[in-house]
């Protein structure tokens, strides 16, 4: 399975803000955008401001939310391109179909602690989708969808914590961390994902 395989925290550094890779660390002192927030590389520290070309600005979003959720460069324009034959605003159109991944789906709902260990917990069969085991990543969610842990792993290490934990989680999903089952109450819009991503700046890019 091809993945990406710099570092974590140096991807935030790199695009100059927390991606949130690393699950708790993220939220806490260590982190390494609180520590030290400059680009990685002999030249981070410079005083020198980093301007960017219009080009190297969408070249920047689109690697950022790339990044954020673990896809590589030809999955993500695989997305832009569905994106593009469907009804509505391509970047928006493209970013609920990223958000539909199984292991966003995990993720968000709390399972795992990143979209990386999220990512894991599929690949290694320990999640169902409506009772049946899914262990592709990139798998679509739907409306109505039955995500839960497959029963025979719910004692597992790493659902221990989870049970009857209170989770906050965006209004298209529900989750009960005491059965370890959610479902998908309706599919996500534009407003349900993260306000900060600059979508139109892939689609200029990828339309070039
Ligand atoms: Fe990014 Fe998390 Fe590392 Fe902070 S701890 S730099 S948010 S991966």
């Amino acid at each position: 399975m091809a993945r990406t395989i710099e570092p974590d925290c140096r991807q935030c550094r790199r695009e100059g803000c927390k991606l949130f890779l690393k699950g708790e660390r993220c939220t806490t002192k260590k982190c390494a955008m609180e520590r030290r927030p400059v680009i990685p590389g002999q030249h981070g520290n410079s005083k020198r401001r980093v301007t960017f070309s219009e080009y190297g600005t969408q070249l920047r979003e689109k690697q950022k939310v790339k990044r954020m959720y673990g896809v590589l460069e030809r999955q993500f324009r695989e997305y832009y391109e569905k994106a593009r034959k469907m009804e509505g605003a391509t970047g928006a159109v493209m970013l609920t179909l990223i958000e539909r991944r199984l292991d966003n789906v995990v993720y968000r709902m709390g399972i795992g602690a990143s979209r990386k260990q999220a990512r894991q917990m599929v690949n290694h069969g320990l999640i169902t989708v409506n009772g049946r085991r899914v262990n592709i990543p990139s798998f679509q969610v739907k409306a109505g969808d039955v995500i839960a842990v497959k029963e025979n792993k719910q004692d597992n290490e790493a659902f221990k914590a989870l049970r009857g934990a209170k989770i906050v989680m965006p209004k298209w999903l529900e989750f009960d961390s005491n059965t370890l089952s959610g479902k998908i109450v309706t599919l996500p819009c534009r407003e349900d994902i993260d306000s900060d991503i600059k979508e139109q700046l892939i689609v200029e890019l990828y339309s070039r």
